[in-house]
């Protein structure tokens, strides 16, 4: 909550307005080949936020984060960290499906994180994780601190400042680099007990199952 104007404006306004802007957004040519564009889910007052890549076809069908296979891993493994998707807000770097599920071009990039951006002003999250190599290397840069690859940036707590906000990042591999390798689902699993804590230990872990 907070206010402006004389109004108080929930956070669940303000990232409504966003998701409204989004969802008509032709700013880059992926809105030619969308279904539904894809703005972001879950709870508007967490301070935890999840950023995967770009919408697949479930989710563009769909207009909502991770719902196909990798997302139900996703699920799956907050699950069993005691987390359901509603306890966090979840959303993408891109919210546009790229064709073919292809990688989001750098110009893509750098015209739909503006409204990333704006999402995580509004939540203003203490602990960002980063599925994969294009979350994980986007807000590393808003951060100001070198990237080299997923693989070495698994798992580690940087305390940094994203956007002004004093921020946790914690990067792990994108859910669904594990759906075919039984290592990186290993991994995964790990990062995610390493996550829950962290969380734990920053006050921010308020499991909905125990
Ligand atoms: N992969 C992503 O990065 N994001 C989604 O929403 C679904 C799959
Ligand atoms: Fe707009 Fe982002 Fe969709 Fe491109 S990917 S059309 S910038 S919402």
């Amino acid at each position: 909550m907070r206010v402006r104007d004389g109004f108080t404006l929930s956070n669940k306004h303000l990232l409504d307005a966003v998701a409204a802007e989004v969802v008509v957004c032709v700013k880059c040519d992926l809105w030619k080949v969308r279904k539904k564009a894809v703005p972001g889910v879950g709870n508007p007052e967490s301070h935890v936020l999840f950023i995967g890549e770009a919408p697949g076809q479930s989710e563009d069908l769909k207009g909502e984060p991770f719902v196909g296979a990798a997302g139900k891993l996703l699920d799956t493994l907050l699950s069993e960290i005691g987390f359901s998707r509603a306890d966090v807000f979840i959303t993408n770097v891109v919210k546009c499906r790229p064709p073919k599920n292809r990688e989001p071009r750098p110009d893509e990039i750098e015209t739909c994180t503006p409204y990333l951006n704006r999402q995580i002003s509004i939540t203003q999250p203490r602990f960002i994780v980063t599925l994969g190599n294009h979350s994980t290397a986007y807000v590393l840069s808003m951060a100001r601190l070198p990237f080299h690859s997923i693989t070495q940036a698994r798992g580690k707590v940087y305390e940094t400042s994203v956007l002004g906000l004093k921020v946790a990042v914690f990067p792990t591999f994108h859910p669904a680099a594990a759906l075919y390798s039984a290592r990186y689902k290993k991994q995964l699993e790990e990062d995610f007990q390493h996550m829950k804590e962290e969380l734990l230990k920053k006050g921010l872990f308020t499991p909905s199952t125990s």
